[in-house]
């Protein structure tokens, strides 16, 4: 049969899926022969049934009442006797630490009768007696009764006045005790159990209960918590903190939980019990000063400090409770830290000899790491807030409002600081979103275009401001309040918190980003930190790192971060600018000569390109994507050549461009005429672009070429492409790998045959996610993803984290069906999960050769790549 409940002697740390992270830990502490006071758990199996079924499971209550008969033989007194009660507290406690999300209630046991009981147990501490019976009553009327909580805050607060709690004598707490019990008979229309038992059994419910409370599910929707855990609940003896000023009640950690210093860092509050602390009801004192109060408790705190970081071997939190001068813990845990405490506590660990270096780099997080590498705003002082949209790309920037792409460059241009502020970005804003210091827009979602580019350029933005009313053509926003905020007024936004400031707001540089860019020696503790680290993340990955870069600086940067190559150079840009005009006249060709006229111009300034990014990356490989979006999009917006054309305005050119523009339409540009499609199609396209990278590469001493065919669903597309580079390049004399993109479920489905004509896949898992979802990227996000969010479909975007079980599922298929046709076929990543911590573990799992991303996720790639090749079995890392 079933064992639902565990005494702290039974369990130990490692329990934590069946007893919770507190449960798990207390019965570590006492079996480490901490003084813990005694007490059982009851798992998180009887809740999950209990969840479930609507009841407890069938022996619960036999078993919870034998655990507690030992527990009473032990104490040597029973719950709530009436002459010398035992009482009890009742803790939730779920596997991953959710603090404050669930309920607690203490002194169970208390009734009309046991609190006199406790107050000669007490030697005739009445005050006490009653301050405990009036805090079961409050407690419980809260979270067991689901009362509102204030109706008791009201009575205690009318009664003390200007006073403390600790002012209130014994005949006032009495007073409160029937004051509290007649809201608990109002608003229930019942009187508080006086049953201990009764009290007990309620309690646990509740406890059960809170695990769906809303405030519970938001929270480990957001921490990325499962939702089906369930919370254990942990009956333990009471011990007070508020007997009188010779008790209290506190929390410690071992270590700063801000930077990692070592010390003494925590909070101590005399005369109190449980919340007391942290509810700031008085001031507490810092802990250092326990020292004067109580030598001998703080000694042995410090003594258990020190035990408990050695035998976790890392930083813990602790609360504890003093009992007329006698120390009981009451909770420990590994504790939540900043970023650059994880990553200077981890190295000092080493340094202490508790861990090893490879211990030291799963101890950070990608995440972690991204988050150092932001540039923040300073403190607070004088912020006006005039908005608040989505955190949509990370970091601080300051700058003068902007409204159009060819401004902010213009300004950019003139050494000006601008903010790009548009109602939504497209792909024609992208020079002056690279001028800008960071992006705001109206609309749009997390997966927008403007939140996409700019996370991959670390660009800081903040998108879907919806108060802000945007008037593009005025040059001008409007914010809450009638705020006007014309061109060349400073605004300041925050990509991490999404607020928008209006004026300066000075901002800090990351300490660690100039790091990486080679600026600064190691100097710093948390620099020093972060370098051994990544040092020792690179020797232990399996998985290379490459950079999404379309340009000679980005791929320095790249470079400078540490990627071992490029994995994607697109090439469309360099159809843009001056270059349209040339693009327009290959659209316009009518004639074979009149389009190799358009392809020739465009070649030596395509080999140009490649060029400087061949130099760039000094040696290193270079996948270069042949052209992919559909050419309307080079070709000026049909709105505008109607109104032209309508208005008389048209040259013969423009006429003929918006019949080309009108032909060329197409209901969905996303699956319409792009990729290999184009390369099919337009002779002489993909011919000239692969002449480029051949001379190109034939020029650059060193230079390593990989050419990409984007798009391809089926090898016999694949194929005539290959036969026609091949023997371009053999012309040029040049070597270079020919591969493709699996982005089409179709390629991915038929690996094994387009492998015959791939020497490489990369898997273009944005294109990919969104023809296995059959979701359109740019629309479905702001018209429903919140609501598939909060209905579970998915717990993160698909397009943020791979979709192991679908989009997952035929990565793999590829990889072993490619791998099987061709075993030294070379596998990589290009798509935006290149950089995101969990999608670079899942590249690592299925035995991809490298992931690529933009320069900026370099680092957090390098990292997680490390951290997956160190934790291979553990996949309890977060
Ligand atoms: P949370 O998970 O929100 O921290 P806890 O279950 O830890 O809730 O309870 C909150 C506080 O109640 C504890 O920090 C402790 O001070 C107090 N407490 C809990 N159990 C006992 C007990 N048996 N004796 C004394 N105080 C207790
Ligand atoms: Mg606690
Ligand atoms: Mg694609």
């Amino acid at each position: 049969m079933a064992k639902y409940v565990y005494d702290f002697t039974e369990g130990n740390r490692n329990l934590k899926d069946l007893l919770g992270g507190k449960g798990a830990n207390l019965a570590e502490m006492t079996n480490l022969g901490l003084p813990v006071p005694h007490g059982f758990t009851i798992t998180t199996e009887a809740c999950r049934h209990y969840l479930a079924e609507g009841s407890v499971p069938s022996g619960l209550d036999q078993e919870v009442a034998e655990h507690l008969e030992a527990l009473e033989a032990k104490m040597g007194r029973k719950l709530g006797q009436a002459d010398d009660p035992l009482l009890v507290s009742v803790r939730s406690g779920a596997k991953f630490s959710m603090p404050g999300m669930m309920e607690t209630v203490l002194n169970i046991g208390l009734n009309d009768e046991s609190v006199h009981g406790l107050a000669k147990q007490s030697g005739g501490n009445d005050r006490f007696a009653w301050d405990s019976y009036r805090r079961l009553i409050q407690m419980f009327g809260k979270t067991v009764l689901g009362l509102d909580g204030d109706l008791f805050e009201h009575a205690l607060d009318e009664l003390k006045g200007r006073r403390q709690d600790t002012d209130l004598d014994s005949g006032e707490l009495q007073q409160l005790v029937e004051t509290y019990k007649g809201i608990v008979r109002d608003q229930t229309g019942k009187d508080f159990p006086a049953d201990p038992r009764e009290q007990m059994r309620l309690a646990v419910m509740a406890v059960f209960d809170s695990w769906n409370a809303p405030r519970a599910i938001l929270y480990r929707r957001q921490e990325r918590i499962p939702a089906d855990l369930g919370t254990a609940v942990n009956i333990m003896a009471m011990v007070f903190g508020n007997y009188g000023n010779d008790s209290g009640t506190g929390v410690a950690f071992t270590r700063d939980p801000g930077s990692g210093r070592q010390g003494i860092y925590g909070d101590y509050l005399q005369n109190a019990q449980g919340e007391d602390v942290v509810a700031g009801i008085r001031n507490t004192i810092p802990l250092e000063d326990l020292e004067h109060l109580d030598k001998q408790s703080y000694d042995e705190l410090v003594g258990i400090m020190e035990t408990l970081e050695n035998h976790y071997r890392d930083l813990c939190d602790i609360e504890f409770t003093i009992e007329r001068g006698k120390l009981w813990m009451l909770q420990t845990r590994v504790g939540k830290r900043t970023a650059a405490a994880a990553f200077c506590i981890a190295t000092q660990l080493v340094d202490q000899g508790l861990i090893t270096m490879d211990e030291a780099v799963t101890r950070v997080t990608g995440d972690q790491l991204a988050q150092l590498m932001f540039p923040r705003f300073d403190g607070g002082a004088g912020k006006k807030k005039i908005a608040k949209g989505m955190n949509a790309s990370p970091g601080a920037a300051v700058g003068k409002a902007v409204f159009s792409s060819a401004r902010a460059v213009e300004l950019a241009e003139q050494g000006e600081d601008v903010i790009l502020v548009r109602r939504e970005t497209n792909p024609d804003d992208l020079a002056g979103m690279i001028a800008a210091k960071g992006i705001l827009t109206s609309r749009g979602g997390k997966t927008s275009h403007a939140a996409v580019v700019a996370r991959g350029m670390g660009k800081t933005c903040v998108c879907g401001a919806e108060e802000l009313e945007v008037h593009t053509a005025e040059q001008r926003f409007v914010a809450p309040g009638d705020v006007v905020v014309s061109e060349g007024d400073v605004i300041s936004i925050d990509g991490t918190t999404g607020e928008v400031f209006l004026g300066e707001v000075p901002v800090v540089d990351s300490a660690v980003v100039e790091y990486f860019e080679g600026a600064t020696e190691p100097q710093d503790d948390l620099v020093k930190a972060v370098d051994r680290v990544m040092r020792h993340a690179d020797r232990a990955r399996r998985l290379g790192v490459r950079a999404n870069a379309d340009t000679p600086e980005d791929a320095a940067r790249a470079r400078r971060f540490g990627a071992q190559g490029i994995g994607l150079c697109r090439t469309e840009h360099m159809f843009l600018g001056e270059r349209r005009q040339l693009v327009e006249d290959l659209v316009l060709a009518s004639t074979d000569a009149e389009r190799q006229a358009a392809l020739d111009a465009l070649e030596p300034l395509q080999k140009s390109d490649f060029i400087g990014i061949f130099q760039a990356m000094n040696g290193a490989p270079v996948t270069i994507r042949l052209i992919d979006p559909p050419l309307h999009e080079f070709l000026p917006d049909i709105v505008d050549l109607s109104v032209k054309v309508a208005t008389g305005q048209a040259t013969d050119k423009d006429r003929k461009l918006l019949t080309a523009v009108k032909r060329l339409h197409e209901q969905n540009p996303m699956l319409g005429l792009r990729g290999v499609r184009l390369g099919l199609v337009i002779p002489g396209l993909f011919a000239m672009q692969v002449r480029a990278i051949a001379q190109a590469a034939a020029e650059v001493p060193g230079a390593k070429p990989e050419i990409m065919i984007p798009l391809v669903a089926a090898v016999q597309e694949l194929e005539s492409v290959r036969e026609e580079a091949v023997k371009i390049l053999a012309e040029a004399g040049v070597e270079a790998l020919i591969g493709t993109m699996i982005e089409v479920p179709r390629a991915a489905l038929t690996a094994a045959q387009i492998a015959e004509a791939a020497e490489f896949f990369s898997f273009g898992t944005n294109d990919l996610t969104q023809l296995a979802w059959g979701f359109s990227r740019d629309d479905v996000e702001a018209a429903f993803f919140s609501h598939y969010l909060d209905a579970g479909i998915f717990g993160v975007s698909p397009f943020e984290t791979i979709d192991r079980e679908g989009v997952g599922r035929l990565m793999e298929i590829a990889v072993r069906e490619g791998r099987s046709a061709r075993p030294d076929l070379h596998l990589g990543i290009c798509g935006e999960h290149g950089g995101d911590p969990d999608s670079v573990r899942f590249c690592h799992e299925i035995g991809l050769d490298y992931v690529s991303c933009s320069p900026f996720r370099i680092p957090v790639a390098r990292l997680e790549a490390g951290r997956a090749a160190l934790t291979e079995s553990d996949s309890d890392t977060r």
